[in-house]
């Protein structure tokens, strides 16, 4: 301990202007007060909650969407396909496609929403720098639903030189099985990760759900692991109440959209709801099959978080981590502050920081 003065031997003490004087005295004593206050404690032990960020942000291109890019170009090789189509609603699926396209010289055509093409503007000029063409979808929401449609009637027209590079873990067989797979890079090095750093698997694995790759990438190598909680967080847009959300997990129905069966958001009459969220890549009238699986088997939870929460979450770990996050993975990060009185002290939670969130600042500072 120091002296008095706040000394260790020789070291310490205070060496500033006279006016700091009063508010050193007044810090010291509330600290003094503080130390053996169970409050304080108790309010401090929540904090201590370890908080992993599995950085998929640092992914080159800047999104988890390159793990499934590079394995699709190499099977579109192999199949002899000299074109990639892609569809994409943030712009970084888009991105991570023209850039193997780039890679491996194949010509690359990206369709993207007329509305994600004016709030994603700079993954635009990336698409375009890495020589894809960009072919804007004026019809529906004009967002990643009407991207998709556009993508598959393409591929339907195109298909013997043409290679469809779906950008999530949904779509017809084998895309959500073959996508899972690609992406569960992401588990199995946060697993090997974890128990190296913690000698133990973590309490809780939490990431952001559109068609819901960068979370079953996360969850599905913990899938036998009992212990582990998983939550996928959905976008709840202007409040579920609304109808302007993209939870079809939480507040959809089943049924098939866009080659496979699993929760989606429909009128009464069977028709698709439009979509909302303020982050493009999770503006989804749908999700992968297997979290419609593990919803109904009960392995993973589903809650959501609406664009509000999310802008919050957005700012909140650019100001205490120096990380920002794209808009999506926000969604993630807001459900930890949301929850955190479930949360129990020393409780190990991974969280899948999808991408960075370089492309969101225009629309969220
Ligand atoms: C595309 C994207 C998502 C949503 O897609 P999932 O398939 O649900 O992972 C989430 N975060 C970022 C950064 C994305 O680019």
């Amino acid at each position: 301990m120091p002296d008095k003065t706040g000394h260790f031997g020789d070291f310490g003490g205070r060496f500033v202007p006279e006016t700091l004087i009063y508010a050193l005295d007044e810090l010291a004593k509330e600290y003094a007060r503080a130390k053996h206050d169970k409050k304080f404690i108790r309010d401090l032990n929540y904090y201590l909650a370890k908080i992993y960020l599995k950085r998929e942000d640092l992914l080159h291109t800047g999104a988890h969407k390159i793990n499934n890019t590079l394995a699709q170009v190499i099977l579109a090789v192999r199949m002899g396909k000299k074109r990639l189509i892609a569809e994409t609603g943030a712009g970084q699926h888009g991105v991570a496609t023209a850039t193997v396209a780039a890679l491996f010289g194949l010509s690359c055509d990206i369709y993207m929403g007329q509305e994600d093409i004016h709030r994603q503007a700079l993954n635009v000029m990336r698409m375009k720098l890495l020589g894809a063409n960009v072919i804007s979808v004026g019809t529906g929401t004009q967002t990643l639903k009407d991207a998709m449609t556009q993508a598959l009637r393409d591929w339907v027209t195109n298909v013997r030189n043409t290679h469809y590079v779906i950008g999530t873990a949904a779509g017809p067989h084998p895309y959500p099985e073959m996508v899972r797979n690609f992406q569960s890079v992401i588990g199995k090095e946060a697993r090997k990760q974890i128990l190296k750093k913690e000698k133990r698997l973590p309490d809780y694995l939490v990431a952001c759900v559109g068609g819901g790759s960068n979370a079953i990438g996360l969850f599905y190598p913990f899938f036998n692991d009992k212990n582990v909680k998983m939550i996928g967080v959905e976008a709840a847009g202007l409040g579920l109440a609304s109808g302007k959300h993209s939870a079809s997990l939480g507040a959809g129905a089943s049924g098939v959209l866009h080659g496979s069966k699993s929760k989606i958001l429909e009128d009464q009459f069977g028709q698709i709801k439009n979509a909302h969220s303020v982050a493009a890549g999770l503006d989804y009238p749908g999700v992968g099959p297997e979290h419609a699986y593990y919803q109904q088997i009960g392995r993973a939870k589903y809650v959501s978080i609406t664009d509000q929460e999310a802008l919050d979450g957005f700012k909140l770990l650019s100001l205490i981590e120096g990380i920002i996050p794209a808009l999506e993975s926000a969604h993630a990060i807001a459900y930890l502050k949301k929850a955190r009185k479930t949360i129990k002290k020393n409780s190990l939670v991974i969280v899948c920081l999808s991408g960075r969130g370089d492309k969101d600042l225009h629309e969220s500072y």
